[in-house]
């Protein structure tokens, strides 16, 4: 666990390259970023992404962005705003963060529409909002069921136009560069398939979520805890990573991907049924099906057991035809691309891993334990949603967080000397460049390892944990973890298993630590809330090992 880089590197055969501003990430954090340290246009603002710029959770987001943009027609309010994401947030929401979220969303949410968002309008041209699970008034703007799409389009095109940023997807950031305990930048696998050193003033991590790591999840192939492993290796400060968000609702078909049906499917009348047609959640909460995510999760999980099925059944009965179509245009093509006709049939569906609430621990500017490295959108953590996420508040997190870290590596960038990069050793053997190659991890099977991986995270460290699970997946891991991350292996393939099993060994850690339940996180053996001992935040860093 305590290797440092996972690429060894010949400094001197490898080619460089400075930069002001170094984005790893083009989610919404990190366009976000890049835009706002672009208006300091004597900087150049490098922005990274390992797939194309799209490719995102930010692209996958369905429901919407919630944020207190029409008071005066709804009643709604930013105490409320804040209010409702306090209830949900289990006793440890950071509120100074929380209250800058919401205060300053609306001015963000505004500039995102003043770029070319086209979120929903009425037929007066007002924005149309509506309500989610957990928030007191309508507040989520939304664009059908593809608000995502929509974001990333607008954020896409206006970086692209900005002279000052230049973007550069399929770069893939290996490892984070620092010198004397400072960060100075990322060692990158670049869109030539060769190793490239990217030496930076400030460097921002926007490398999105870690959803991947499990068997079943909404997230996309991005979402594999690069940038939480990179962080960890470079010395950063994590914070809760034990609470994981698991969506009650993904599409389960085998073969398909776990296509995300959004709750406000269930808001609209839509009801969970056993395959008897049981409707079970009014057993399970007084709100029925629109009881909070993990209580939802967990009564899926349960009714599953006692069943005996794999799956339970989303029955869309009790929606108008016309508004499935209006709404959720987007899941009724696709089911009817797997056969499955949403306005007649039932969905099936089950849970699965969706959002990371813990990450790189930030200040409110973004700031990282380790100088000279920011974090923002999903990859960090500010503490907002304490140990649950309310819907739709992470776009908001992400656009303003990743609005106020752009700014704030800016600033600092501004003010600093170009950085020293490692000294070049003497030396006089063969100068040809350092060339990603595919290894593919030697005598081990990688696949092998990943599928296993993915296993046992989804039944030791999934909706329900327990002790002698956490441990004995920690030992597995432990085991695991030995091998492949002391390797030098040469592929992108590789390094991300590497990021994978660092990261899944993190979060196993830090579950096994809260032996109690809180939020999102629900242990069977210590079901209840302990405040005395567990009323905070849990860090973790290179340093306790
Ligand atoms: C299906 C789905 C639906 C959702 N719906 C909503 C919703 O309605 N409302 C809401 O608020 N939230 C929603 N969320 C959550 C929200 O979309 C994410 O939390 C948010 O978009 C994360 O943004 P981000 O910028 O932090 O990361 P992302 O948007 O995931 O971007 C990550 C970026 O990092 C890059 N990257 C990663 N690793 C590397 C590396 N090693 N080198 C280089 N680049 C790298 C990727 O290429 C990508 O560009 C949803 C999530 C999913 C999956």
């Amino acid at each position: 666990m305590n290797r440092r880089y996972l690429a060894d590197f010949d400094i001197s055969r490898i080619s460089h390259r400075f930069t002001d501003v170094l984005v790893i990430g083009s989610g919404i954090a990190g366009l976000s970023a890049a835009l706002a340290a672009a208006g300091n246009e004597e900087l150049e603002v490098l922005v990274l992404a390992k797939s194309s710029l799209e490719e995102s959770a930010t692209r996958w987001a369905q429901g919407g962005i919630a944020a207190v943009m029409v008071a005066e027609r709804t009643g709604d309010s930013l105490e409320a705003h804040m209010r409702d994401t306090i209830d949900v947030a289990a006793g440890i929401a950071e509120e100074e963060n929380l209250r800058i979220m919401t205060t300053e969303g609306v001015e963000r949410v505004r500039e995102l529409v003043e770029l070319g968002t086209n979120f929903d309008r009425n037929t007066e041209g007002e924005l149309q909002l509506t309500r989610e699970g957990a928030h007191s008034f309508p507040r989520i703007l939304h664009r059908g069921d593809t608000t995502g799409q929509e974001i990333a389009r607008a954020l896409v095109e206006a970086a692209l136009k900005k002279n000052n940023i230049l973007c550069r997807p399929g770069t893939f950031a290996i490892d984070l560069l620092d010198r004397e305990g400072s960060c100075i930048g990322a060692l990158v696998a670049n869109e030539t398939g060769q190793l490239e050193a990217i030496w930076a003033r400030q460097t921002i991590l926007a490398t999105g979520g870690i959803g991947r790591l499990y068997r079943e999840t909404t997230n996309p192939s991005v979402a594999t805890g690069d940038g939480l492993a990179m962080a960890f290796r470079a010395g950063a400060r994590l914070m809760d990573l034990e609470f994981i968000q698991f969506h009650p609702t993904t599409l389960y078909l085998a073969g398909a991907d776990r296509f995300l049906i959004t709750e406000a499917i269930r808001g609209e009348g839509g009801v969970l049924r056993t395959q008897a047609g049981d409707a079970f959640m009014k057993r399970f909460h007084e709100l029925a099906d629109l009881a909070p995510r993990d209580v939802v999760s967990r009564s899926i999980l349960e009714i599953m057991k006692e069943t005996g099925e794999n799956k339970v059944w989303l029955d869309l009965g009790a929606i108008a035809e016309d508004r499935i179509r209006e709404r959720f245009p987007r899941i009724l093509e696709l089911s009817r691309s797997f056969g499955i006709d949403i306005i007649r049939e039932p969905i099936p569906v089950r849970p699965s891993a969706h959002y990371s609430i813990g990450g790189v621990s930030t200040d409110p500017n973004g700031r990282t334990s380790v100088p000279g490295l920011l974090a923002a959108g999903e990859v960090a953590c500010t503490g907002v949603h304490g140990a649950n996420r309310l819907g739709s508040n992470s776009l908001l997190e992400g656009l303003v967080f990743g609005h106020r870290s752009g700014r704030e590596a800016a600033r600092a960038a501004a003010g600093l000397p170009r950085p020293e990069p490692f000294p070049l050793p003497k030396q006089d053997k063969d100068l040809s460049p350092e060339v990603v190659t595919n290894t593919s991890g030697g005598e081990l099977d990688l696949d092998d390892l990943l599928s296993s991986l993915k296993s046992l995270l989804w039944y030791k460290v999934g909706v329900e944990r327990n002790g002698r699970d956490l441990s004995s997946a920690l030992e597995q891991l432990s085991t695991w973890t030995a091998y492949p991350l002391a390797a030098d292996f040469r592929d992108v393939e590789s390094w991300t298993l590497q990021n994978m099993l660092q990261t899944s060994w993190l979060v196993t850690y830090s579950a096994l630590r809260r032996a109690e339940s809180r939020g999102v996180h629900y242990r069977t053996d210590h079901p209840d809330r302990d405040d005395l001992n567990f009323s905070r935040h849990l860090a973790i860093s290179r340093a306790d090992f």
